[in-house]
């Protein structure tokens, strides 16, 4: 164990050194039911709107969550010092965040960090035993690390998930992707700057209202904010009369929503004149839902697993239905059903290529340029074989199926410099420019 000269000293506090982990038997400290009254659960940011009502959700339920926003240089230092340089891009981003928001706090002894597991054959399965290795060396190894995940890889977290905090969790899912799209679809058009995301905002304090008055899961509540989330955004006053490169963003999922993981691409797009589009949570949560039916297909997994995964996604859409139903009464195109978006991929990469984002981050491609998005960034993680395979690999094809689509990969890794990556993306909008019609009206 390094010692660390951040840490205040505290005679009771258990010393692990990293000899000790490698013992089959070590027990790492854990996260217990009679501890989240007065420990801080430190969570990664990732998708801006939804961890805003996350944040609000498990706090009203008895926890006291912080969302890490720390970034800078020292994050890629702590990451590269903490984790072996081999490993994926998003994992030594989030454990470099975790060592660098600890270095910058003195409450360690009250602190409990969060990361989330997809649980599937892909690294992100390793980020926990990642990260606890990585708290060891950097002397925090006393700090409790809680996985949530879907997949039962650690059980005996200090967080329940109750019905309550699940429904909660899957609405605020529905009210983030509907925010999160109707604020792409103003937020480069507004007239009054600041607008779009205000009203944002506004519709996120109302919902976490509603949450905290037991309202705001049913499909009821659904379905009638939902239209009225619609109906705010189209009537913000905007300014369409003018062409605006359209822009989707696809790749692996932490790169594609986390500011800190792509260099704020989204805002670079927005502050270069393009209406930007990133797909929602709900095709990698449905990504996942339909990869367990493909393993009992394909594989032979247990047929009990793929009846609830058939459930959960029939839940769910019905939930993207209300969506795509409101958003047909306004101006603006709507999103695909997934179904649609699933099937868009076949003939590209069959459907049991499903490591990491796999068949999804083709189907999002196909999807955008079908919607009217066909300028794609595809943000490639360095160490990410799966998007290399089901991004990079898959753009010829796509290029061939539909001519006008003008996809670039930008490489993202702790030794590529942001202006780089911001001249490829300029030379991309450039050949997007000249493909407008400048006469046009914008297409929303
Ligand atoms: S999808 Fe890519 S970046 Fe994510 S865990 Fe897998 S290899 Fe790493």
């Amino acid at each position: 164990m390094q010692e660390n000269n951040n840490l205040n000293a505290n005679p009771n506090r258990r010393i692990i050194h990293e000899n000790d982990i490698e013992d089959e038997s070590f027990e790492f400290p854990k996260f217990t039911q009679e501890m989240r009254k007065d420990y801080t659960i430190l969570i990664p940011n990732m998708l801006d709107i939804h961890m805003s009502l996350f944040e609000g959700i498990l706090n009203m339920s008895g926890y006291h969550v912080e969302i890490m926003h720390n970034e800078g240089p020292e994050v890629v230092t702590e990451g590269l010092k903490y984790v072996h340089n081999d490993t994926c891009y998003p994992a030594l981003l989030v454990i470099g965040q975790f060592i660098d928001n600890l270095n910058h706090r003195n409450d360690h002894d009250k602190l409990v960090l969060l990361i989330t597991q997809t649980g599937g054959g892909c690294r992100a399965s390793n980020y926990l035993h990642l990260l606890r290795k990585a708290l060891v060396k950097a002397g925090y190894g006393f700090i409790p690390v809680v996985s949530l995940n879907a997949s039962n890889l650690e059980k005996d977290s200090g967080i329940q998930l109750t019905r309550k905090l699940i429904f909660r969790v899957a609405a605020a899912m529905t009210y983030g992707d509907m925010l999160m799209y109707t604020y792409n679809k103003t937020r480069s058009y507004e007239v009054n700057k600041g607008q779009a995301k205000e009203l944002t905002y506004k519709w996120v304090d109302k919902l976490l209202d509603q949450f905290r008055n037991n309202k705001g899961t049913s499909y009821h509540d659904l379905k009638k904010n939902i239209n009225a989330i619609a109906r705010d955004f189209d009537n913000l006053e905007i300014d369409d009369s003018h062409q605006k490169p359209k822009v989707g963003v696809v790749g692996e999922i932490y790169i594609k929503y986390a500011g800190l993981g792509n260099n704020h691409l989204e805002e670079f797009l927005v502050s270069q004149d393009a209406e930007v589009m990133v797909p929602g949570l709900y095709g990698f949560v449905l990504y996942t839902l339909y990869n367990g039916i493909y393993d009992n297909l394909l594989y032979g997994r247990s047929k009990k697993s793929a009846i609830i995964d058939k459930l959960l996604i029939w839940y769910l859409r019905r939930r993207e239905a209300l969506m795509i139903k409101a958003l047909k009464k306004t101006k603006f195109t709507p999103m695909n059903y997934f179904r649609r978006t699933k099937d868009l991929s076949e003939g590209v990469l069959d459907h049991g290529v499903k490591m990491g984002e796999g068949w999804l981050l083709t189907a999002e491609m196909m999807e955008l340029v079908e919607i009217g998005y066909p300028n794609i960034i595809c943000a490639q993680p360095f160490g990410c074989l799966p998007n290399h395979i089901c991004g990079k690999g898959v753009m010829k094809k796509i290029r061939t199926l539909h001519p006008d689509a003008n996809i670039i990969a930008i490489d993202y890794d702790p030794s590529a410099t942001k202006v780089n990556q911001e001249n490829r993306i300029k030379l991309m909008l450039a050949i997007a420019r000249e493909r407008l019609d400048k006469n046009g009206k914008a297409d929303l």
